[in-house]
């Protein structure tokens, strides 16, 4: 069966085709960055106006793209949250109204759902069960995955995300949004040794993390030298580093424990943080030691895209998870949901 996924939870509008047997076909993606860069973040109703501007183009293209037309396609799924309000009702009433109109039953689906089972998506494929570290804008979780829709929480942040820690140092770095990749660029010519940043919660014997106090470290080694005049390209590259040293540590460390603590011998990264090559390299070196694997998305499909949402419809369905004779065709969006929960 050939499912067609939006993703509309944030600034990008996604649009896919998978099929339940051969796997992806096609997709097509818009990022709202450059028109949110302007404002430092993103503004939601922006984000909403911009979704219903691209959902329509992008959906022609996936079907032309794959040479299908919209009678091949059998199932419709959407992320119905979390996420923005305004932005989630774009996909789910595109969604909602194209299922209604074709007779197909349409899928809501948890968006960090899609982010967790993406890693699937690539060769080699993670079987279950897994530890997902799932590390995003929003989240940043350690989950035991033991089948699709068996998601049980070990341990997630108590304050910002990892994508988060990593956008506000950009910012403080004055690195521009989303400050992610640019950090991430500017710590490639920085050294992690010279400044010492703590590694938050390293020590908490739980599988939590918290990541509020490095941005502030950051602040405080920034005011320090801006009162000492001495910001210098040379700084602002090795707190880069060191920040991202920290982040990705404390990762790491707790990646590793929550495979000791499940006895699990597969991590699956997913979430934009995981296209990190430092989190990806040091994740690859710590867990051969253990001998256990580790699985990420496609570089491209880390952050949000509509491949994972239709992915993991496709998966659900596969498994027997979706009622597909269900034609109701109301529908709500839910900006807060835990996954744990569904
Ligand atoms: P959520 O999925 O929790 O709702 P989101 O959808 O905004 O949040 P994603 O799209 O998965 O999050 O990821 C975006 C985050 O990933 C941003 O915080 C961004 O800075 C971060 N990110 C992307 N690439 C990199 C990179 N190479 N290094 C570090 N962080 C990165
Ligand atoms: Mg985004
Ligand atoms: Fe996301």
């Amino acid at each position: 069966m050939i499912v067609l996924g939006f993703e509309s939870s944030c600034d990008e509008t996604g649009v896919a085709l998978v099929c339940t047997e051969k796997g992806l076909l096609s997709h097509a993606l818009h990022t709202q960055v450059a028109m949110h860069a302007a404002y430092g973040g993103v503004v939601p109703e922006l984000a909403s106006r911009d979704h219903v501007r691209r959902v329509i183009p992008l959906t022609r293209q996936v079907l032309s793209d794959a040479n299908l037309s919209l009678q091949d396609v059998g199932a419709i799924a959407y992320t119905a949250g979390p996420g923005l309000a305004g932005a989630l009702l774009v996909g789910a009433s595109v969604a909602q109204s194209l299922a209604w109109s074709l007779s197909l039953p349409a899928i809501a689906i948890h968006h960090l759902e899609g982010h967790l089972l993406s890693p699937r998506l690539a060769d080699p494929r993670p079987d279950f069960p897994f530890v997902a570290l799932l590390v995003s804008g929003g989240h940043t979780q350690l989950m035991r995955v033991d089948d699709v829709g068996q998601y049980s929480l070990l341990g997630e942040t108590m304050d910002d995300a990892a994508g988060e820690a990593f956008d506000k140092t950009a910012k403080l770095l004055g690195l521009g949004y989303p400050g992610g990749p640019a950090l991430a660029k500017l710590a490639e010519q920085g050294d992690p040794t010279i400044i010492s940043l703590p590694r938050p919660m390293l020590h908490s014997g739980n599988l939590d993390f918290s990541f509020s106090g490095l941005k502030t470290a950051v602040l405080t080694r920034l005011k320090d030298a801006q009162a000492l005049s001495h910001v210098s390209e040379t700084l602002s590259a090795d707190l880069a580093a060191a920040t991202q040293e920290a982040i990705v540590d404390v990762l790491v460390a707790k990646s590793i424990a929550a495979l000791d603590q499940t006895g699990l011998k597969r991590l699956v990264v997913a979430g934009g943080v995981g296209a990190n090559r430092a989190l990806r390299q040091k994740l690859a070196v710590a867990l051969k030691k253990r001998k256990a694997e580790v699985f990420f998305p496609p570089l491209e499909l880390c952050t949000d895209n509509g491949a994972m949402i239709a992915f993991a419809a496709a998966q659900r369905i596969v498994r027997g998870l979706v009622d597909l004779s269900d034609q109701q065709h109301g529908f709500d969006v839910k900006p807060r949901w835990e996954l744990a929960a569904i």
